[in-house]
């Protein structure tokens, strides 16, 4: 293939815009910010886990603590009507003995609920601390991230506006150069990665590697408007100023 040796240089312009568009792919494939927003999500459900169970622990303990107090109301009642059948004065003494040592034993009882009741009442308050401290929690990790969110939201809106320029450029360059070197150049990108390279110190600038004296000799010997490749990547090696 033949084409016009300014040609050939301006295709470089467009290896370098290629390469700074694949790096701009890459960067949005292994962003940081990214990352750190997965690790932010994991974090928030977390504490949503948590949350969810300090409040199953208080509302299981409030229900432990309103049939305790229903049990209490219960025995009190019980007392009372007891109490209400000694006074009236129509029982029996065996009666009466019956009822003072029932008495005796539901206010047993009632101590024993009312003991229970203010230990179940300790650790439901216990529970609410609880779940105040788990909300205030999550909502630190939910705003940790929202900021995340927002930090890799910027990062990726820098790549558009950075990829649309470079990709603008691109066809700007592009259009101007002979379909057939485009055509060859992108061909070889899509093999390689890179399609062109500028030759330097004996070294194609597309593999980096250096080039032995017969292919060295064989470049000095084309054609200006010879288009030579690289014989160890296949690249179109570009000549310049700086590889004489
Ligand atoms: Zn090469």
């Amino acid at each position: 293939m033949k084409a016009d040796p300014t040609a050939q240089r301006r295709l470089l312009e467009l290896a370098g815009l290629d390469a700074e568009l694949a790096r701009a792919q890459y960067r949005r494939r292994t962003l940081p910010e990214a990352t750190a927003v997965e690790e932010a999500e994991t974090t928030v459900q977390g504490h949503r886990d948590a949350v969810v169970r300090a409040r199953t622990s208080v509302s299981d303990l409030g229900r432990e603590v309103a049939k305790l107090e229903q049990e209490v109301t219960q025995v009190r009642t019980r007392e009372d009507r007891d109490r209400g059948l000694m006074d009236s004065g129509s029982v029996s003494a065996k009666q009466m003995t019956d009822l003072s040592h029932e008495l005796d034993t539901l206010a047993r009882r009632r101590g024993v609920l009312e003991d229970e009741q203010l230990e179940v009442m300790e650790r439901h308050d216990a529970a609410e601390t609880d779940l105040a401290h788990e909300q205030a929690e999550l909502d630190r990790a939910e705003t940790a991230l929202a900021d995340a969110v927002e930090r890799r939201d910027g990062v990726l809106g820098d790549l558009d506006v950075l990829e649309e320029r470079r990709g603008a450029e691109r066809t700007e360059v592009a259009k101007d150069l002979p379909a057939d070197l485009v055509g060859l150049y992108d061909q070889l990108r899509a093999r390689s990665g890179t399609g062109a390279g500028e030759l330097v110190g004996g070294r194609c600038g597309a593999c980096r590697l250096e080039m032995d004296r017969s292919e060295l000799r064989d470049v000095a010997a084309a054609a200006p408007d010879d288009v030579v490749r690289c014989e160890q990547c296949g690249a179109i090696v570009v000549r310049t100023e700086k590889s004489k």
